[in-house]
């Protein structure tokens, strides 16, 4: 006997309309589109209990996501980001380039990697992808088995600015602490809080709301597609070394650092630009021995600007930090070393 037979036609009505909204929600929607996560360690994988977690296992611990997208992931390395290098950097590039390349389809990459150098690494990327769809850092400040650990908000949100359509053409993002920040501006500021990144005078360029994704601005500075740097051929980057000036410096660093015969020097300066007198006869001595120098502000606001290095032969980097003068310089040596280009590339980088 089927139910239809005894039941009055109006009772069958209602319980009919009352099963569709059910019937609805418990019928997952399908993703609109497809996220690659790529996994480099950090400490949104580590454990207290034991060794970093895989990035499969990664992905596995966050069900939210397959709401968000249809995620792919790939474990690249499993390491600290303080263990990061330069070949590693140059290596993601060709991964990231060659999967975009690969995969019109694809709406983004997420990369999960440590901190400590996180802003090295988004800062290379967003000088090296060639493409304009997003790609998006994460990690976190606390391990992926710690009391309120972040990392699984946060690559949760790194795919939602992943899937975000305001996202393209922004360059490459680092999301944490649900603010999105900017590869060139963001620096990490704090030894322990979830939120440490800051950009310390341009704020973020959005936020990844509970509600939604929302952009602000937008990264003015070349980027991806706008930018000049194919490393698709490059084998290995120039050795740039940093040295540090202060009270009292003398030049007997530099004279070591030469010896090694880096293709090319960042110098540390104070506020401004300015040296102390042993900084600038070292300055001297690494022109003499025909390697660049560029000096960066241990300063964070403002640009080196004027002259404050009077005739010494160096390069200044207006804004950037020296750990991402160092970077920018590495790309620019593939370029040449004749110092107005490299002027030049830091006026537009
Ligand atoms: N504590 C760092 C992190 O937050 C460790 C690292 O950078 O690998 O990921």
């Amino acid at each position: 006997m089927t139910v239809r037979s005894w039941l009055p036609g109006r009772l069958i009505a209602t319980l009919c309309a009352l099963a569709l909204p059910i019937a609805s929600a418990t019928a997952q929607p399908q993703p609109a589109g497809r996220v690659l996560v790529l996994t480099t360690g950090g400490t949104i994988a580590s454990r207290a209990s034991g060794p970093m977690t895989d990035g499969p296992a990664l992905v596995r611990a966050i069900p939210e996501l397959a709401r968000v997208a249809s995620v792919e992931v790939e474990e690249i390395s499993r390491i600290a980001s303080s263990q990061m290098t330069p070949r590693d950097w140059l290596r993601m590039a060709r991964q990231v380039n060659a999967r975009f390349a690969a995969d019109q389809a694809l709406r983004g990459i997420v990369v999960t990697h440590g901190t400590d150098t996180m802003e090295e690494t988004a800062y290379f990327l967003t000088l090296t992808v060639r493409d304009a769809r997003p790609v998006v850092m994460v990690g976190s400040m606390r391990g992926s088995d710690e009391v309120s650990a972040d990392g699984p908000a946060n690559l949760l949100n790194g795919v939602r600015v992943a899937m975000s359509a305001e996202a393209k053409g922004q360059g490459v993002l680092v999301v944490l602490n649900e603010d999105i920040g900017d590869a060139r501006d963001v620096w990490k500021t704090d030894n322990r809080r979830a939120s440490t990144f800051r950009s310390p005078e341009r704020g973020f360029l959005g936020a990844a709301d509970p509600d939604s994704i929302v952009f602000f601005r937008r990264a003015l500075r070349a980027h991806t597609t706008a930018s000049e740097f194919d490393v698709r051929t490059v084998d290995a980057l120039p050795a740039v070394e940093i040295i540090s000036d202060y009270a009292g410096f003398d030049s007997t660093i530099m004279q070591a650092a030469v010896a090694r015969r880096p293709g090319g020097i960042v110098l540390a300066s104070f506020a401004g630009g300015r040296l102390s007198a042993g900084a600038r006869a070292s300055v001297r001595l690494a022109a003499a021995a025909g390697i660049p120098v560029v000096v960066a502000s241990r300063v964070p606001g403002g640009r080196i600007v004027g002259t404050p290095l009077g005739d010494l032969p160096a390069v200044l980097a207006r804004d950037l930090p020296p750990h991402k003068a160092r970077v920018l310089l590495m790309l620019a040596l593939t370029k040449g070393r004749e110092r107005a280009m490299l002027q030049s590339v830091f006026d537009r980088y």
